[in-house]
């Protein structure tokens, strides 16, 4: 199987899974089912588009996972009307949708009680995708320190379950660790996983990690030359404008 991280590759990968392993949501994993089990999650970082494309495409192979949605990333707004859409999207397709929290930017924003910040990130989530959220996932957790919402009462998935009882892989910055690639190629991978998947890091051509994050720069440049255009366009018809600069012409 080719490691190039195109979307062709995903199927195959996925399809893989689906003869060796049953693919579970985190919210309805149980601990003492005796069946191999896949835990599929994707931490959404960059684009809910990305998103949906890789969501769509799982749940044409009969595939569920849960999307981990942030609130704090610099590349989508969540509030956003298209993104609410997709986000619905996703979990109309049998997905689960779960909370990706930053405990940097909540301690940033309420150092006192930084659960009620975290609270309101839950219940706003759940309001957008209108469903109940019960499973959170950190993000840069090697970077931001404690995960101080381990104990909050919602399964979190890097519980010892989920990491320690359970092998753990993911595709981050679009590299597999070796074991990942031995275990494919001999066939042997253990009975309980937890695959992290990027969606942003898979695309329908093969091209390289940097390359990848070119084309999304690309992308973005273009949506925010879109809306500069739509704002210049409003801001000539505003009959302020209008008024203003015949006004100063004519001074
Ligand atoms: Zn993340």
């Amino acid at each position: 199987m080719k490691q190039n991280f195109t979307l062709k590759s995903y199927e195959e990968l996925l399809k893989y899974f689906k003869q060796t392993h049953n693919f579970t949501l985190f919210k309805e994993y149980d601990q003492q089912d005796k069946q191999n089990t896949i835990l599929l999650r994707h931490d959404i970082d960059y684009s809910l588009k990305h998103a949906y494309e890789v969501a769509k495409l799982e749940s044409q192979l009969g595939v569920k996972s849960t999307y981990f949605l942030l609130f704090s990333s610099p590349f989508y707004n969540m509030l956003d009307e298209e993104n609410i859409f997709l986000a619905k999207e996703i979990a109309k397709l049998g997905h689960e949708i779960g909370l990706h929290y930053d405990v940097s930017v909540i301690l940033k924003g309420n150092k006192s009680n930084p659960r009620s910040l975290f609270d309101a990130e839950i219940n706003l989530l759940s309001n957008l995708i209108e469903n109940p959220i019960s499973t959170i996932a950190m993000h840069n957790p090697s970077i931001s320190g404690e995960d101080i919402f381990r104990e909050s009462g919602y399964i979190n998935t890097y519980n010892e379950q989920f990491v320690k009882d359970m092998a753990y892989f993911s595709d981050s910055c679009m590299a597999w660790r070796n074991n990942f690639v031995e275990h494919l190629e001999q066939d042997n991978f253990p009975e309980k996983i937890q695959l992290l998947i990027h969606p942003i890091l898979w695309s329908e051509k093969e091209v390289d990690r940097y390359e990848k994050l070119d084309h999304f720069f690309q992308l973005k440049t273009s949506e925010t030359e879109d809306m500069i255009n739509d704002s210049r366009e409003i801001w000539k018809n505003h009959s302020g404008v209008i008024e203003h600069d015949q006004r100063e012409k004519n001074r």
